[in-house]
């Protein structure tokens, strides 16, 4: 590719607006444009970028035995009333009327098509294992688009739906897809982890995030400093409660609080905010629940605060009783949602809850008795809930240390979610219909692209991985209007087209301090570098990643590069 007519527009500032590194970069490198809050368009060197990790997750994706099929990104609101997520989805959905007044939504995700899909046209247990991706544009009106193409509002996903006849081999299907994943991020030149995820309201809780190693992931991650035990902060006390036998048991200690209006006086004045609650925790006492916990989230300065602040008491805990504690997660809740969305989840507390939910986090604006730690101690309880650095870890190996993670990709084991509520069902081999056992396993492609530029980077600009790269070297030819050094560079870059490399060839009327800068920035793998020794028949390889330079001979160049 000729950068003469090639639209890479480079930035020397960086942009006010950008507040992270990948952000940045992508901008000043020329990979994306903002079109406007959380949609961006990917120039050329962004979607060749793009181009490159989907050709990764493609070639994993079929070697592990999924088929590639496109589904539509419009979806009839009917497929989501039927599942039932079309009101417990939230306003993430962006949905729109078409011009005979039929909803519609832009597809965040595609369970429901694939489940009618399969359902219509797979009847027997012969045709199952299947699995089925698509690599596709998805749209969640994201309460905050940030941090450029890493929560935009519009982004690309691969999506992949398993079709099995009975738990194990929804497990060997899951497994399968953990490994592809493992292959996938690896090739992308990244340092993740997968970690023990949260499963929702959805009872089986068999999920796993894939989460990039980074100082400005949204999610924490607790892992053991000597094992392989690795889980999102949201989930972890309860692996470590499960493994403790889930008999755990807490005090709960009533205060007293005169002041605080009753649930009467504020039930009809309360608004509350299903955006920003996460999950409701259930205290159980004799097999009875008595006390939800609503989980929420905070936005401090764009701080994101996790805390405890909107509870309901089911029935009244006296200061005396000793409680058992579960998460929602086990079931209590019901089967209401299939992904961690947050506005799911909180739809399935509020649903729970059914009197409103209490709190609203301002002054006097409380349930009586609803307040953790000021209504009620609750320390024991956080103490459990909030795994700490430090602590040993769960599973008796080492102890736990935290960092933070930006997911990648999600896998999950939905078993029969959409296939009983949608009537995906088989024939087994005695003729006896059964609903079909599925999982879904997602990848944020447009999101990865980011996160691979956010840990390959110096302070020059991006470092790309080789295997991701949006071409594999670039072609420099310091002043353009020199004959020889025009007449090599143009063999050059012959040659290396020939010989199979992806090769951007800075053909500039620029001068060279420009030209190496946006080299630096935009951080191809290997730079060749025709200058002053092109009379000579000697270029310079330069190696973007180690800053190595060597002079090479023409005649040597290919087989130097191929070293
Ligand atoms: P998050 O927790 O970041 O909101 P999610 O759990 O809602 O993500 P999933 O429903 O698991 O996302 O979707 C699969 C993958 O799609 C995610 O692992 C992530 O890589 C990607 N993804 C989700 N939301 C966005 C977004 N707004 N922008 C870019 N990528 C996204
Ligand atoms: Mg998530
Ligand atoms: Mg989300
Ligand atoms: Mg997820």
């Amino acid at each position: 590719m000729r950068q003469n007519h090639f639209l890479s527009p480079t930035l020397r500032d960086v942009p006010s607006d950008a507040e992270v590194t990948s952000h940045q970069l992508m901008l000043r490198a020329g990979l994306i444009r903002q079109t406007a809050s959380g949609l961006y368009s990917f120039l050329p060197l962004g979607m060749r970028a793009l181009q490159k990790v989907e050709n990764i997750v493609r070639q994993e994706m079929d070697e592990a035995g999924a088929q590639e099929l496109l589904m539509p990104a419009i979806q009839p609101a009917e497929l989501w009333q039927e599942s039932g997520r079309w009101d417990a989805y939230g306003p993430e959905l962006m949905r729109f009327n078409d011009r005979h007044n039929r909803e519609f939504a832009l597809g965040p995700t595609h369970e429901e098509v694939i489940t009618t899909i399969v359902r219509d046209d797979v009847k027997s247990y012969k045709k199952l294992p299947m699995n089925l991706y698509q690599i596709q544009t998805k749209f969640r009106d994201e309460r905050r688009p940030r941090f450029g193409v890493l929560r935009s509002r519009e982004f690309i996903m691969k999506d992949a739906y398993s079709f099995d006849i009975n738990q194990e081999g929804l497990d060997k299907s899951y497994t399968k897809m953990y490994e592809a994943y493992t292959n996938i991020f690896t090739r992308c030149g990244l340092d993740f982890r997968a970690v023990v995820a949260d499963s929702g309201a959805i009872g089986g809780k068999d999920t796993h995030e894939f989460m990039v190693l980074s100082s400005i992931g949204e999610d924490t991650i607790a892992y053991s400093s000597e094992s392989n035990y690795a889980a999102n902060i949201e989930i972890a006390p309860v692996v470590a409660q499960y493994e403790k036998s889930g008999e755990d048991l807490l005090e709960l200690e009533r205060f007293d609080t005169p002041d605080l209006k009753t649930i009467e006086e504020l039930e009809t004045s309360l608004s509350i905010s299903k955006e920003k609650l996460i999950k409701a925790v259930l205290f159980i006492v004799d097999e009875k629940p008595v006390l939800v916990l609503v989980r929420g989230d905070h936005e401090v300065n764009d701080v994101k605060i996790k805390h405890f602040y909107e509870a309901k008491k089911v029935e009244l805990a006296t200061a005396d009783q000793t409680i058992k504690f579960m998460n929602c997660e086990l079931g209590f809740i019901g089967p209401v949602n299939v992904t961690t969305d947050v506005d799911v989840l909180a739809d399935t507390a509020v649903e729970f809850i059914s009197n409103g939910v209490c709190g609203a986090n301002e002054k006097d604006k409380h349930f009586k008795n609803v307040n953790p730690d000021r209504d009620f101690s609750v320390k024991q309880y956080l103490d459990l809930r909030f795994i700490k650095e430090g602590d040993p870890s769960p599973d008796g190996k080492g102890i736990i240390r935290f960092a933070e993670g930006i997911e990648v990709g999600h896998v999950f084991k939905l078993g029969t979610r959409y296939s009983e509520a949608m009537g995906a069902n088989f024939l087994d081999e005695n003729g006896k219909s059964k609903p079909m056992i599925m999982g879904c396993y997602g990848i944020g492609i447009s999101r990865t692209v980011a996160a691979i530029i956010e840990q390959n980077h110096d302070e020059k600009g991006i470092v790309w991985p080789t295997s991701v790269a949006p071409f594999d070297l670039h072609l420099i030819t310091v002043n353009s209007k020199n004959v020889e050094q025009k007449e090599l560079s143009e063999n050059l870059y012959k040659q290396l087209k020939q010989e199979g490399y992806d090769v951007l060839f800075d053909d500039r009327a620029e001068r060279p301090g420009v030209k190496f800068t946006d080299a630096d920035l935009i951080g191809l793998p290997v730079r060749i570098t025709v200058g002053k020794k092109a009379t000579e028949g000697i270029v310079e390889v330069k190696i973007r990643k180690s800053d190595e330079v060597i002079e090479v001979p023409t005649d040597q160049l290919l087989s130097t590069l191929e070293d």
